[in-house]
């Protein structure tokens, strides 16, 4: 059952009851390495599910539009605190609901329509709310894009900076979705500096390794730091935009009334909670194991020859170019799901191959780290992503279900915040 129970849920409309048994047990039996995610705690879960979620709060603490802020006053100014504190920035709104409006209220905060916006190109590594075409990022603004070099897999700085000097672009974002290397806060300073830009940080994957000093921050080097609350800080489903006080009441502005309404206060208790948990010293413990368990992993992966976008990681992420192994992105990660082995494909920098179909498979490191596996299970993880691929190359499927039970036995060890199998 459930930790705790549904039992409401499992009166009221069993069949949704039955369906969020299931997704609970499937987080519990199969090792998930999609490197936005994560497990959260049982208390994150509590306060996401309380009964916050019946308040509206429209404004900023002191200043509502609704009555009756008594206790969400505090509670955002809770979070906001311990988002200064963890992050050592001067500003932070906790009210964005996700990680894309986030970024989209950088940009009502900074741009006219039609102005220049520079970042990482999504196949890349870049994100879609970073001017790629498909989004209003890319549609409402003029976008320039940067990559990696073809030798290194790596931000090419020297790109970086001649694109901006030429460009002249009004925002500079740094960060994304698929880079498994450290970003060059400073460099990136310099060069927004050097070409007039606001730099924007984007920290939505690494948000908790910089919590834990596991990765080095962009404060004092990005005026703007935006992130999900959800992938390795390891909180609700929600984000943040921090700043310096210079820029904090036109970001302010920007989320409401610029973009949003009402915040989700449930929400942002959740977030609260989560910066108290990150602000502890076993999270630092969690954000250095993360990357402990990537370098792991992927060196029993080259091991066994596989072909990694910059040759390895510094963080929680690894990118697996399966370009040689007879098996594209899409039909290796619905194999290795089939056997307990839950990533996503992925663009490889210079991908040959359409994006619904691409050459590479991304894994991190953040949700098995929260179950408790370390860098003596990586082999082990690295030898059935090796003998899956395998398979998959074959059209074999017999391999699938062994290695799915092999799993299953191995996490029924480490127990899933939140959730316990019926014993
Ligand atoms: C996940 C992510 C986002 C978007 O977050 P959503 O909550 O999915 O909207 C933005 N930027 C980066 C770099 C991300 O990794």
């Amino acid at each position: 059952m459930h930790q705790p129970s549904l039992p409401h849920l499992l009166a009221e409309d069993p069949d949704l009851a039955g369906l969020i048994e299931a997704e609970a047990q499937r987080q519990h039996d199969k090792i998930r390495l999609i490197a936005s995610e994560n497990y959260v705690s049982p208390a994150v879960l509590e306060a996401t599910g309380s009964v916050l979620t019946n308040k509206y709060s429209e404004g900023y603490a002191g200043r509502r539009y609704y009555e009756g802020q008594q206790n969400v006053d505090p509670i955002e100014l809770l979070a906001i605190e311990r988002a200064r504190s963890v992050f050592g920035v001067e500003h932070a709104n906790v009210q964005p609901y996700s990680g894309s409006p986030a970024n989209l209220a950088v940009y009502l905060a900074f741009l006219e329509p039609g102005d220049k916006v520079m970042g990482l190109s999504l196949p890349m590594g870049g994100h879609l709310t970073h001017g790629w075409s498909v989004s209003a990022t890319g549609k409402w603004f003029t976008p320039v894009r940067y990559g990696v070099r073809a030798d290194t897999g790596r931000v090419d700085m020297d790109e970086v900076r001649d694109l901006a000097l030429r460009e002249r672009p009004k925002l500079i974002w740094c960060g994304g979705t698929a880079i498994p290397r450290t970003i060059d806060f400073p460099a990136f300073a310099e060069i927004a500096r050097e070409a007039g830009a606001v730099l924007a940080a984007d920290i939505a994957h690494i948000a908790g390794l910089i919590a834990g000093g596991a990765h080095p921050s962009p404060v004092g080097h990005a005026e703007v730091i935006s992130t999900t609350t959800h992938k390795t800080l390891r909180g609700p489903r929600g984000a943040m935009v921090m700043s310096t006080a210079e820029h904090a009441a036109r970001i302010d502005k920007a989320v409401f009334p610029g973009l949003q309404g009402g915040p989700h206060d449930h929400t942002t208790a959740a977030i609260a909670v989560a910066l108290k948990e990150a602000a502890r010293p076993d999270f630092r413990a969690y954000a250095a194991q993360i990357v402990a368990n990537a370098r792991a992993l992927a060196e029993a992966l080259v091991e066994r020859g596989f072909d990694l976008v910059s040759g390895g990681t510094d963080n929680h992420l690894i990118l697996i170019d399966l370009t040689g192994r007879g098996v594209p992105g899409k039909p290796a990660a619905q194999a290795l799901d089939r056997a307990g082995i839950e990533l996503n494909h992925n663009t490889v920098p210079f991908d040959p191959r359409k994006p619904f179909d691409p050459s590479g498979l991304r894994l991190g490191t953040a949700a098995i780290t929260t179950r408790g596996l370390t860098e003596e299970h990586m082999p082990r993880v690295a030898a059935w992503i090796d003998e899956v691929v395998r398979a998959a190359a074959k059209r074999d499927e017999s391999v699938l279900a062994r290695v799915a039970g092999e799993v299953r036995d191995l996490l029924a060890a480490y127990p899933m915040p939140g959730w316990a199998p019926a014993s």
